[in-house]
């Protein structure tokens, strides 16, 4: 038998799994990934193979995340016979303040996490979900916690606050910060590719559905552009991003707006989508000529130019400015013009670099090096679930 671990990241309709086989010290070495979507409607089966294998394929019994995960194991069985799974990492988006780590889970952190429900109310019980469905389809193998905001409790108290009475504080109404999976990849692989950039002040930004912005001062967490929730800071999707609080006692008082309507408009009719009317999708955007579309465009641009500004200030100066997630690894234009006119804080892009995609950016004179690295959070989770079976 040929030992790996599975890593799952649990949504509201979808499952987004990666296989991942133990190599030598127990390295993960990714087989597949891919994710099933549509679940509880039609799901479907969506995966690749590291060989180039590829499958899309409905899947009549897979309702539940359950049954979801057995149908994908079941797949992969046709090609790789004798797998054992030795654990299964999942990714979970709220680990408090008591969670800096990756941990083992049994009844007792279950029951830590159920508490953090209140602070992310629609993402945190599909992450229990995920878990509650793989630990009841494999009663025997370890589960591994994995969480978004672990990456960031080493925040200085003033990047955790909020200017509000110390009660709110001590009753968990703090900063967290989000997407911290992704800040844990992009550090680790600096730390492989450029050493002295690890050991100084970065500044990612991780720019896909969900976008924010993180300053890493020697591989720590300094500050994060996302907050109590994951709605803070950058425009998003369908998110809208930092808003002024008065905007929703605007909506509540005058609007007569519920709790559920705010949210409803604060997490799925903002951003990119609120803005341009049109679509959450950049691909789409940046094709369409549509003056609302460019608009959109302009503003998310114009955000991520000033937590720029923010978060060197935070680090005291910037050495290198990283781009990841869907748009920040593809999109040459978004990064062109994030980038332009920024000599002053000693960015300079190579237009021929950016437009080729490459690793590497910036142009050899430039002070701040700017760097496009592709994330890996399941590889996150699998090395973190291979680490605590070990
Ligand atoms: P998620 O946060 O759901 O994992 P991704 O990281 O895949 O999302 O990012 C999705 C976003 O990336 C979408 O807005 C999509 O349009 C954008 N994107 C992907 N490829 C490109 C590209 N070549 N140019 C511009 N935007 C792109």
């Amino acid at each position: 038998m040929v030992d790996h671990v599975l890593a799952l990241n649990a949504g509201s309709s979808s499952l987004k799994f990666g296989l991942y086989e133990l190599v030598e010290n127990n390295r993960p070495r990714m087989r597949w990934h891919g994710q099933i979507e549509r679940l509880g409607d039609a799901p479907r089966l969506l995966a690749e193979s590291a060989g180039g294998r590829s499958v899309n394929q409905p899947l009549t019994n897979a309702h539940g995340h359950g049954e979801a995960i057995h149908a994908f194991l079941d797949m992969t069985r046709e090609y790789l016979p004798d797998i054992r799974i030795r654990a299964i990492g999942h990714r979970v988006v709220h680990g408090g303040t008591v969670y800096s780590e990756p941990v083992r889970i049994n009844d007792k952190v279950l029951e830590t996490l159920s508490g953090f429900i209140p602070f992310a109310p629609l993402h945190q019980p599909y992450s229990l979900a995920g878990i509650r469905a793989a630990s009841d389809a494999f009663p025997e193998t370890e589960q591994v916690a994995c969480f978004d905001t672990a990456f960031h409790r080493t925040h200085p108290w003033v990047n955790d606050t909020f200017a509000l009475p110390q009660s709110y504080f001590d009753k968990g109404v703090r900063r967290y910060g989000f997407h911290g999976l992704s800040y844990d990849y992009i550090t680790e692989k600096l730390k492989e590719i450029a050493p002295s950039l690890y050991d100084g002040r970065v500044v990612i930004a991780h720019l896909g559905n969900g976008a924010s912005m993180c300053a890493v001062s020697g591989g720590r967490a300094v500050a994060s552009t996302m907050g109590f929730s994951a709605l803070d800071g950058l425009p998003m999707g369908t998110r809208s991003g930092q808003l002024d609080p008065g905007v929703v006692l605007y909506m509540m008082q005058q609007e007569g707006m519920s709790a559920d309507e705010i949210a409803e408009m604060l997490y799925r009719k903002s951003g990119l989508l609120g803005l341009s009317g049109m679509s959450s999708d950049m691909r789409t955007l940046l094709a369409a000529e549509t003056p609302e579309a460019r608009k959109a465009i302009d503003y998310y641009v114009f955000r991520i130019r000033r937590e720029l500004g923010a978060l060197s200030a935070a680090l005291e100066g910037l050495d290198a400015l990283v781009f990841t997630g869907g748009i920040g690894e593809n999109s040459a234009q978004i990064r062109q013009r994030v980038c332009e006119g920024m000599r002053w804080i000693g960015i300079e892009m190579d237009p021929n670099r950016n437009a080729d995609n490459g690793t590497v950016l910036s142009t050899d004179f430039s002070r701040v090096r700017i760097l496009a690295i592709p994330t890996h959070e399941e590889m996150v989770i699998a090395r973190a679930a291979a680490r605590l079976v070990q």
